[in-house]
């Protein structure tokens, strides 16, 4: 950035001028120019990255650019009252958010003003929104699971505790429903949930704090929203704004979930900023440093030891892709941050396959050993099944007279397709999630019309739980499914659908 030097002279003039009787401090500035919610202050020699400046009006800037002459900074209200030559003064704090047991239940915008018109915010503990993650040493493996209540994930695609599981998909593709399913499945688990918004429409997050508020969810959840009318330093700041909020709960032992909905937006906010900023832009005209900021955010997630509390933060970003394309910049960054993925297919959501998650590619890294047992041993060949039914499909649609074995995937496949299909709104729990897949991994289900099933497996849990309540006591009591265990199931359901059947034919 150059600096006029007409400038600079008005400026040394008026420093001469001053000079006798005005101490001239490191902690107040003058604007140089303002614009694009950007201005250039000279004279802050001292001022640290990321400070608070104190512009006229009481409105907040943070300084990004330290340089030479002067300092950039992001103005965080609005700045048409500013201009040049007024004074800026230094606060020696960073950003920092409200936290504490007041946020639960909250919508706060990015600074942790609430914005539900629910009154102020009763709390007195504040922290910076930047922090260094816990270390290594403090930290423990990801072994406990956070049951999404969502089939087709709990099964093939386990998360735990301290996970950074991504979601990703084109625009449409049912990415929130899964965010947000999740934090319905936290209720009675005793998880605190953050959802954050980023750069989406006023309207669209109003539908979800209402859904929230209405399954009950906001008795355990905070909303941190910068919209998309917002301006891009609140963007930026609201996904770190929301894991301080979380941070403050992982360290009184409790466990969190966040999801950041979505990290593309949050991306763009931040090329705004360089870019106005003059930073130089890389890739896709990104700034350099972005892989940082979301590194940075994302490995502020983690599982700590019971030295340090035992608590943990579960991340789920979000990021959109565009024509499936995960080889843009943002994607493969996020992809490369993350513990595992969960993608989300166009093609698989639009034949009503909902909730459209791609079997073959998506994985969990870590979640696997936080998975409960009896889920293993029903789903652990999930995976290869529809791998295979995807692939005999595929080759199926060119000729018909299939061979029996052929034949046998391809319906077995169908079926399994057809149970890990689901509602919105409508977690399952995991005692219901292990009997579904038992009962169709152990045939019950063939000959049975498609479209009837998810119907029948309804009717067949009511039975079975007020029927046969000590058995699946004794499955989630041991969350094992022992020999034993096992005869007895298969006993109850070999007559029950024998039943079933005779009274169709
Ligand atoms: P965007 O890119 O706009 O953020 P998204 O990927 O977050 O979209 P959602 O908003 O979650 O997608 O879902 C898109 C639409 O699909 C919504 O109308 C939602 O109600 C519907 N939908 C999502 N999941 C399911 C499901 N499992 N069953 C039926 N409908 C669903
Ligand atoms: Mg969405």
């Amino acid at each position: 950035m150059r600096i006029n030097t007409s400038e600079i002279s008005t400026l040394i003039k008026q420093e001469i001028k001053n000079y006798q009787h005005q101490f001239v401090s490191d902690d107040v500035g003058t604007v140089i120019s303002v614009g694009d919610g950007i201005a250039l202050v000279y004279g802050l020699d001292k001022a640290m990255l990321g400070e608070l400046l104190l512009f006229p009006d009481n409105i907040y800037g943070m300084v990004q650019n330290l340089e030479a002459e002067h300092v950039g900074a992001v103005l965080l209200g609005s700045d048409y009252k500013i201009k040049e030559g007024d004074t800026v003064k230094r606060t020696g704090k960073v950003v920092e958010v409200p936290v504490g047991e007041a946020l639960i239940g909250r919508v706060v915008n990015a600074l942790g003003q609430p914005i539900d018109g629910l009154g102020e915010i009763k709390t007195t503990k504040t922290r910076p929104i930047e922090r260094i993650a816990p270390g290594v040493m403090t930290r423990e493996p990801v072994k406990v699971p956070l049951q999404t209540g969502i089939k087709a994930i709990d099964s093939m695609i386990p998360i735990g505790r301290g996970q950074r599981e991504l979601i990703i998909g084109d625009r449409q593709t049912g990415k929130t429903a899964i965010a947000i399913d999740t934090i319905l499945n936290q209720k009675k688990t005793g998880v605190l949930c953050v959802y954050v918004a980023i750069g989406q429409k006023q309207s669209t997050v109003a539908t979800i704090v209402e859904k929230l508020r209405e399954k009950g969810a906001m008795d355990y959840t905070t909303v941190v929203v910068a919209s998309a009318s917002e301006r891009a330093p609140l963007q930026m700041i609201a996904p770190f704004s929301g894991v301080a909020i979380a941070e403050e709960w992982m360290e009184a032992g409790k466990d969190v979930l966040i999801v950041y909905d979505d990290l593309s937006k949050h991306a763009v906010a931040y090329r705004t900023l360089a870019l106005l900023l003059k930073r130089s832009p890389g890739r896709e005209a990104y700034p350099g440093d972005i892989f940082y900021l979301h590194s940075r955010l994302l490995e502020r997630a983690c599982k700590l030891n019971k030295a340090n509390g035992g608590g943990s933060i579960t991340a789920l970003p979000i990021i959109e892709t565009q024509a499936g394309d995960r080889s843009a910049y943002i994607p493969t960054n996020v992809i490369s941050i993350t513990d595992g993925q969960i993608f989300l297919l166009s093609e698989l959501f639009n034949s009503g396959q909902r909730p459209a998650v791609d079997s073959g590619q998506s994985v969990s890294r870590v979640g696997g050993s936080a998975q409960i047992k009896a889920m293993r041993q029903v789903a652990g060949s999930l995976k290869i099944e529809l791998a295979n039914y995807q692939e005999l499909q595929a080759f199926s649609q060119f000729g018909s007279d299939l061979d029996a074995q052929t034949r046998r995937v391809l319906s077995h496949g169908k079926i399994l397709m057809e149970i890990l299909r689901q509602d919105q709104y409508q977690p399952y729990e995991v005692e219901r999630q292990i009997f579904e897949i038992f009962v169709a991994q152990n045939r019950f289900l063939e000959e049975l019309p498609i479209k009837e099933i998810r119907e029948i497996l309804a009717n067949a849990f009511t039975n079975f739980s007020n029927n046969h309540q000590d058995l699946l006591a004794e499955l989630m009591e041991k969350k094992i499914i022992s020999d034993e265990l096992k005869a007895k199931m298969l006993t109850v359901l070999k007559d029950y659908f024998k039943v079933l059947k005779a009274a169709r034919n």
